[in-house]
């Protein structure tokens, strides 16, 4: 990964918060905006996910555009506020020259439509869905894999309440898994499973199997971008919260064989030297490990390219 030019396939996270946006003095660095991350990918145009990132994604992909129309795919992965309350202010979708085709999954085709509806109905907001003069289509794909012109994506649900999926796009030049918003098998397990009829060991044994089919999902992704919100010791307070934490994510990506993992979803309380210390723990760990693996803190503005 560089951020070397004329490579086809490029990365730039618009906005890595969980929860709620926290913009001030404290958040400068990584930023406050909550998650969007935008991929250029042989011809095509895909953000991921419309949290208060995309509007200042909307604004610069007005500027590069101009006159010429904007065709964009936007893949919702659940429809938590942090990953839908930029829409309403997403310029592009103002303006009739340009198609924006929304995938998601849970009967987006309805769900989907409605809730975007709800969050931009009156009194909450004065611009309705359908009044938005841009050419917006709902796509609900029947499978777990779809293509978005050559660019292959796959999708798998995630452990976070309600129905939440993570993407892989594959690419001509590889692959970027973007796992926003996953919580650990095993401790939410555990912790859930008090109120199931299912032993500790049962627990354990379905807990292990999905990590091992989360683990092949990822295996040999160039990037991954991951739910890293808490350090560890913050998770043991947190666990059932739909939420992952430092060495879970550590351990996963090296599992999974991924080259570079970015600390994502960072915790609208952690401001960023506390952001920055996660990162210098999360390397430590990798460190120990006999394979390589590159860690960063996802970082408003951050580019990067797939060679
Ligand atoms: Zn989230
Ligand atoms: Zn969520």
């Amino acid at each position: 990964m560089s951020a070397a030019p004329g490579s086809s396939t490029r990365l730039k996270l618009w906005g890595v918060r969980g929860s709620i946006p926290v913009p001030g003095s404290g958040t400068v660095r990584y930023g406050g905006n909550t998650a969007c991350v935008e991929v250029r990918a042989d011809g095509e145009l895909i953000v991921l996910d419309a949290g208060s990132g995309i509007r200042e994604l909307g604004l610069a992909l007005e500027s590069e555009f101009g006159s010429r129309p904007i065709n964009l795919s936007l893949l919702i992965t659940h429809v938590h506020w942090d990953h839908i309350q930029g829409f309403p202010f997403f310029v592009p979708s103002y303006d009739d020259k340009n198609q924006i085709t929304i995938f998601g999954y849970n009967g987006a085709d309805s769900g989907l439509r409605e809730i975007l509806k709800g969050q931009m109905a009156t009194p909450f907001f004065p611009v309705a869905l359908y009044d938005l003069p841009g050419k917006i289509q709902f796509e609900s794909p029947e499978t777990m894999d779809f293509k978005i012109g050559k660019v292959r994506v796959r999708a798998r649900m995630m452990n976070h309440p309600g129905v939440c999926v993570g993407y892989r796009i594959f690419t001509s030049e590889g692959s970027i898994a973007y796992l926003p918003d996953h919580e650990p098998y095993e401790a939410f397990k555990l912790h859930s499973a008090k109120s199931h009829l299912l032993s500790p060991e049962q627990t354990k044994k379905s807990a292990q199997k999905d990590r091992a089919e989360l683990v092949k999902f990822l295996q040999g992704s160039d990037v991954l971008i991951l739910d890293t919100q808490y350090t560890d010791e913050e998770y043991q307070a947190h666990v059932g919260w739909g939420h992952g934490s430092i060495s879970s994510c550590v351990s996963l990506a090296l599992d999974a064989g991924v080259r570079k993992l970015i600390l994502f979803h960072h915790d609208p309380t952690h401001d960023d030297q506390m952001i920055d210390k996660m990162v210098q723990t999360a390397r430590k760990m990798a460190a120990k490990s006999e394979n390589y693996l590159e860690v960063e803190g996802a970082r408003e503005g951050a580019e990067m390219t797939l060679d």
